[in-house]
């Protein structure tokens, strides 16, 4: 029954054909483009998802840990996930939300329980503009899979930023800085943030520095897709 429905939702929305490639498609992709999605499974870093050797811990996280525990991620940022990202985030084609929610809950380990599920907040500004928050979107289906609690109103965006995506890499720490707030004592609570997209880690290592100076005990990110290691790796 839920496929039906789902399948109607990616009827109504792509006219029945498949998002990518407009081949026919039972969902919101067919099956050939969603087996060829950029699907990470190499070794990575258990912190920051970058590519790593035997899975240790990479040299940016050991030259500087970031404020968040571990990081899980589902997608290269590469084609098509870029393509599939940008339709939510840019173009409002929400029946994307949950193809990329399913794909990262089938990337967490097995059993995988937090206390609160936390989509990175927008502001206020930006969520006028956009009229829905994208990482709520994709939340959704990782409450749904883990059975841990949504509760997207444990943090809010308390300042405007630039977008991180027009800033040079090295200035978005500064960015961020200041930019969220909690709205409530985290007692030794651990936290899955979700978000779409993680590029340099500037907003998600501000944000777990937050949830941690309201008592939260650890913080791991869920993201869709993560980018490519920097240049200067
Ligand atoms: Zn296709
Ligand atoms: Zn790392």
């Amino acid at each position: 029954m839920l496929g039906t429905l789902a399948q109607r939702i990616a009827n109504l929305a792509f006219g029945g054909g498949c998002y990518l490639c407009r081949g026919a498609a039972r969902g919101v992709l067919c099956a050939a483009c969603d087996a060829d999605l950029p699907r990470l499974a190499g070794p990575a870093c258990p912190r920051c998802a970058l590519p790593s050797q035997d899975g240790a811990l990479c040299g940016r996280c050991l030259a500087r840990p970031p404020a968040y525990d571990a990081t899980v991620a589902a997608l290269a940022y590469a084609f098509p996930a870029d393509v599939l990202v940008q339709g939510l985030k840019f173009r409002g084609e929400l029946a994307l939300a949950p193809l990329l929610g399913q794909a990262l809950a089938a990337r967490l380990p097995r059993g995988a329980r937090v206390d609160f599920i936390l989509p990175v907040p927008l502001s206020a500004v930006r969520l006028r503009e956009r009229g829905f928050n994208q990482a709520l979107e994709i939340a959704r289906s990782l409450a749904a899979a883990t059975g841990c609690r949504l509760a997207p109103q444990l943090a809010e965006r308390s300042r405007e930023t630039p977008p991180q995506v027009d800033l040079p890499l090295d200035e978005r720490a500064r960015n961020v800085r200041g930019a969220f707030s909690c709205t409530q004592a985290l007692e030794r609570a651990e936290i899955a943030v979700v978000d779409d997209v993680m590029t340099t880690g500037a907003t998600l290592d501000e944000l777990a520095a937050t949830l941690k100076r309201a008592g939260a005990a650890r913080v791991v990110n869920w993201v869709v897709a993560r980018t490519p290691p920097p240049a200067d790796a």
